[in-house]
C-alpha cells in the first residue's frame, strides 16, 4: 500500500462510522475506528480530536490512555490548524499538513474535518458541528533510518538546533516557527544544494509521510531530486567545464584514494603549457579555449588505463598513474606528451602551436604520499620552466634541495634588501661605433658575497616577489651615482614584474627627485620577454616611463619571441641586439647578416641599434658593418665601479670645445679608415 500521511486522515476524517464515534468524545473509541483495518503497528504516535461539538480536546498518544486536552500543539499552532481546517470546503477530502515537534522528535501531522461521507449531510452539519482530527506521526530513530537509506543520506538525523560543519536543513511548522534541524554529513556541495534543494526536500517531507517503508519509498521519489541535484553541484565542484576533465580539487580526493587504497607505485607528471597566455593575448580567449580542448583530449588519449588527466589550472594539467607491470618508464610518457602537446592545433584563428613544461615524479616509494608526489612534480616542471626549453625533467631529490636552497636564499635575499650596502652597481659602457666614445653606461647589480650572479639572485628576486624592492635599492644607488657625476648617463635594467607594477612609476619619480637627476639621463632596458607577454600592457607602461622623459630600449633582442612587428608597437628608442649573435660561432655570416637585417628595420622605426656582447676587435667592426650604432661588450669594456669608468673615459666636456657632448675615450685611437675603436690601454679592468 501506497498511502499519503494526509491521505489518510482524509480518508479517516471523511468517514460517517469515525464522524459518528467522534461526537461520543470516546477518543479511545475513536483511535479505534481511524485505525480500523490497518495492522501494520503504529500508524499514529497520537491523534487528537477537538473542536465540532466536542467541549475539550482529546487526545491519544500511542502506548497511553485517552486522555482530555491539552493537545501536543502550541497555541499558535492549534489556532492556526482551526483556522485552516475551517477552511477546507465541505465534501473535499483535503488536509492541513505541517511539522512539529512532538516530544524530541520531528514529526508530521495532518489534520482534516471529520465529515460523513454524505455530502448533503455535511453540508447540513456545517464546518462548525464538525469535530477536527488531527493525526501525528512521528520520526524515531528507526524510521529516521529507514528513510534515510531509502533516500541514500547516510546519517540523517534529526536536531533541535543546527549542527555546525553538517549540512542543516531547517524545518518550520505550520506558522512558519522553526521545529529543529534535518541534518546530515555535507558533501562539499551540500551546503550550496541546500538553499536551493531545501524546498524540494520540505516538499518530500511534507508531501508524503508516513507508513514506514511506503513512506520511504515516497521520500525517495521525491529526495532523489534533490540528491541527484547534489550529485551534479558535486560532479560540478570537482570538474572543469570546459575540458570536462576532473580539477584540482578531484585530483587531491582522487590521491587521497590513492593512498588509502591497495595500490602499486605511483607517478605524477605535471604538465604546464609554455606561453599560452600568449595565445589567449592575441587571439582571443576562445581560440584560447579551442586550444586547451584540444590539448586536453590529446592527453586523455595519451593517459594509460590506470590513469586519470585533471586540469589543475588554467593551462596546467596533471596526469596521475597508478603503474602497471609492463608499463612504458615515465620519461616515456612524458617525451610522447612533449611530442603530441606540440602538434598543430587546429583553430577558428588558424593553426597554433603550443609547447610544454612536464615535470615528473615517479613514486615507487609507496610510504611518499601522492600529495607529495605531486608537488615534487611541480617542482620538476618549474625547474624546465626556468630553463625556458620546454621538454620534460624527472624530479631528483637534488631538486628538493634547490628548492631548498633557494627559500633560504630567498631570507637572505630579504635582509639584504632591509639593510643597506649589500649590493652595488658596476657600469659597462655603451660606446657610440663612430668614434668610441661613451654613449652611456649600463649599470648592473652585483651582490658580492651571496656567491650569486645578477641572473640568479634577479630571478630569485623575481621568483619570490621581491623585484620590486630590490629595483628601488637598486635605483636608488644608481640615482646616487648619477647625482656624483653629472654627465654620465645609465642604461637600468628592469624586470618585466617592475614594469608592470602600478607602483613602479613612483618609485622612479621619487628616486629622480630625491637625488635630482633629469630623467633624460636614464634610459630603461626591458627585455622581450614582457612584450609578448602582454604587448598592450607593456606599451602602456612605457609610454608612461617616456612621459616621465625616460628613454627606452629593447633588451637582449633576437633571443626570445618577439617579432620586429611587435617591436614596432613599443615606444622604444634603443634596439638591443643579443649578445649570442655575435658568440655562435657556427654561422657567423649569416648571423651578422640579421645583424645587419635588424638593423636596416631598427633605423627605419627611428631607433638606435646595440650591438652587445662585442668581445673582440673583429667582432666589433663585423657589427660597425652590419649597421650597429653602439657597441657593447668586454672589447671596450667590462662592467666595472663607477670610479674605474670616469677614469677609464673622459668626459666631453673636458674636452675642446666643439667636440660632441658625452663622453670619449681617455685616450681614443681611431684604426685609419675604420670606425673609432678604442685603444686597448683605455680599455677598463674587469672587475
Ligand atoms: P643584460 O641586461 O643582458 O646585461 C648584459 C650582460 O652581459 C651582463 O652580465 C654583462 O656582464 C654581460 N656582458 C657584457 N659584455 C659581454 C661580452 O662581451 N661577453 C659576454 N659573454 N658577456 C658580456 P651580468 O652583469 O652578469 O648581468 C646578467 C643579467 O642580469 C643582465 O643581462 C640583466 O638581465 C640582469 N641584471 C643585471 N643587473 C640588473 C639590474 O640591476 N636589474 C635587473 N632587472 N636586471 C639586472
Ligand atoms: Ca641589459
Ligand atoms: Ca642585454
Amino acid at each position: 500500500m501506497v498511502a499519503d500521511f494526509s491521505t489518510l486522515i482524509a480518508d479517516y476524517s471523511v468517514w460517517t462510522e469515525a464522524y459518528e464515534v467522534a461526537i461520543t468524545g470516546d477518543v479511545q473509541a475513536i483511535y479505534d475506528a481511524v485505525t480500523y483495518g490497518v495492522d501494520s503497528g503504529t500508524v499514529f504516535d497520537a491523534i487528537m480530536v477537538t473542536a465540532g461539538p466536542l467541549p475539550n480536546d482529546l487526545v491519544w498518544h500511542y502506548g497511553g490512555e485517552g486522555e482530555t486536552g491539552p493537545g501536543f500543539l502550541s497555541p499558535d499552532q492549534d489556532r492556526f490548524l482551526r483556522q485552516r481546517v475551517k477552511e477546507i470546503p465541505i465534501g473535499k477530502y483535503e488536509t492541513v499538513r505541517g511539522f512539529v515537534c512532538y516530544g524530541d522528535r520531528l514529526a508530521m501531522l495532518a489534520a482534516g474535518l471529520m465529515q460523513p461521507y454524505e455530502t448533503e449531510r455535511a453540508l447540513s452539519i456545517g464546518h462548525g458541528g464538525m469535530p477536527i482530527l488531527v493525526g501525528l506521526r512521528s520520526f524515531d530513530e528507526a524510521r529516521l533510518e529507514v528513510l534515510a537509506s531509502a533516500v541514500s543520506l547516510e546519517g540523517l538525523q534529526y536536531f533541535q538546533n543546527a549542527v555546525p560543519g553538517m549540512s542543516n536543513l531547517e524545518i518550520a511548522d505550520v506558522t512558519g516557527a522553526s521545529v529543529g534541524f534535518l541534518v546530515w554529513p555535507p558533501s562539499r556541495a551540500g551546503q550550496v544544494m541546500l538553499s536551493r534543494f531545501a524546498p524540494a526536500i520540505l516538499l518530500a517531507f511534507a508531501g508524503v509521510l508516513v507508513l514506514s517503508f511506503t513512506t520511504a519509498w515516497l521520500f525517495r521519489q521525491n529526495l532523489q531530486r534533490v540528491i541527484r541535484g547534489e550529485a551534479s553541484a558535486r560532479r560540478a565542484a570537482r570538474e572543469d567545464s570546459l575540458t570536462r576533465l576532473p580539477n584540482r580539487l578531484a585530483m587531491m580526493e582522487w590521491t587521497a584514494d590513492l593512498d588509502g587504497g591497495e595500490g602499486g607505485p605511483r607517478r605524477v607528471l605535471f604538465i604546464d603549457l609554455d606561453r599560452f597566455k600568449h595565445i589567449n593575448d592575441i587571439y582571443g580567449h576562445s581560440v584560447g579555449d579551442q586550444v586547451i580542448v584540444e590539448i586536453a583530449a590529446r592527453l586523455r588519449g595519451l593517459c594509460p588505463p590506470a590513469g586519470q588527466v585533471f586540469r589543475v589550472g588554467g593551462d596546467e594539467f596533471s596526469l596521475i598513474v597508478q603503474q602497471q607491470d609492463g608499463d612504458e618508464p615515465a620519461g616515456a610518457l612524458a617525451a610522447r606528451i612533449v611530442e603530441a602537446v606540440r602538434g598543430p592545433v587546429g583553430t577558428s584563428a588558424g593553426v597554433q602551436r603550443v609547447d610544454c613544461s612536464i615535470g615528473v615524479a615517479a613514486g615507487s616509494d609507496l610510504r611518499v604520499p601522492s600529495e607529495d608526489l605531486v608537488r615534487q612534480a611541480d617542482l620538476a616542471m618549474l625547474k624546465v620552466k626556468r630553463a625556458r626549453a620546454g621538454g620534460f625533467c624527472l624530479y631528483t631529490p637534488e631538486i628538493e634541495a634547490i628548492a631548498q636552497r633557494d627559500r633560504l636564499r630567498e631570507t637572505e635575499l630579504a635582509k639584504a634588501i632591509a639593510a643597506p650596502g649589500h649590493f652595488s652597481i658596476v657600469y659597462q659602457p655603451i660606446v657610440n661605433a663612430r668614434d668610441s666614445s661613451l654613449v652611456r653606461a649600463e649599470a648592473l647589480a652585483r651582490w658580492p658575497g651571496s656567491g650569486m650572479g645578477p641572473g640568479e639572485f634577479i630571478a630569485l628576486a623575481e621568483a619570490s616577489g621581491q623585484i620590486v624592492a630590490l629595483g628601488e635599492v637598486l635605483l636608488n644607488q644608481i640615482c646616487a651615482d648619477l647625482a656624483r657625476h653629472p654627465a654620465l648617463e645609465v642604461a637600468l635594467n628592469i624586470s618585466p614584474l617592475q614594469l608592470v607594477n602600478p607602483a613602479f612609476r613612483a618609485v622612479i619619480e621619487g628616486c629622480l627627485v630625491r637625488h635630482a637627476v633629469a630623467p633624460g639621463r636614464i634610459e630603461i632596458e626591458i627585455t622581450e620577454g614582457v612584450m609578448v607577454d602582454d604587448p598592450a600592457l607593456a606599451a602602456i607602461k612605457l609610454q608612461e616611463l617616456r612621459a616621465l622623459g625616460l628613454s627606452a630600449a629593447i633588451d637582449d633582442f633576437g633571443i626570445g619571441y618577439s617579432s620586429l612587428g611587435v617591436v614596432r608597437q613599443m615606444p622604444v628608442n634603443t634596439l638591443k641586439i643579443d649578445g649570442s649573435f655575435v658568440r655562435d660561432k657556427t654561422e657567423v655570416d649569416r648571423n651578422f647578416e640579421m645583424i645587419a637585417g635588424i638593423a636596416r628595420i631598427g633605423h627605419a622605426m627611428d631607433m638606435k641599434i646595440v650591438g652587445e656582447g662585442v668581445e673582440t676587435e673583429e667582432e666589433a667592426l663585423r657589427m660597425i658593418e652590419a649597421g650597429c650604432d653602439h657597441l657593447q661588450g668586454y672589447f671596450f669594456g667590462r662592467p666595472m665601479p663607477i670610479g674605474d669608468l670616469m677614469s677609464s673615459f673622459v668626459l666631453r666636456h673636458d674636452l675642446p670645445a666643439g667636440a660632441e657632448d658625452g663622453f670619449s675615450p681617455a685616450a681614443p685611437s681611431l684604426p685609419e679608415g675604420r670606425a673609432a675603436l678604442p685603444h686597448s690601454s683605455t680599455r677598463a679592468r674587469t672587475t
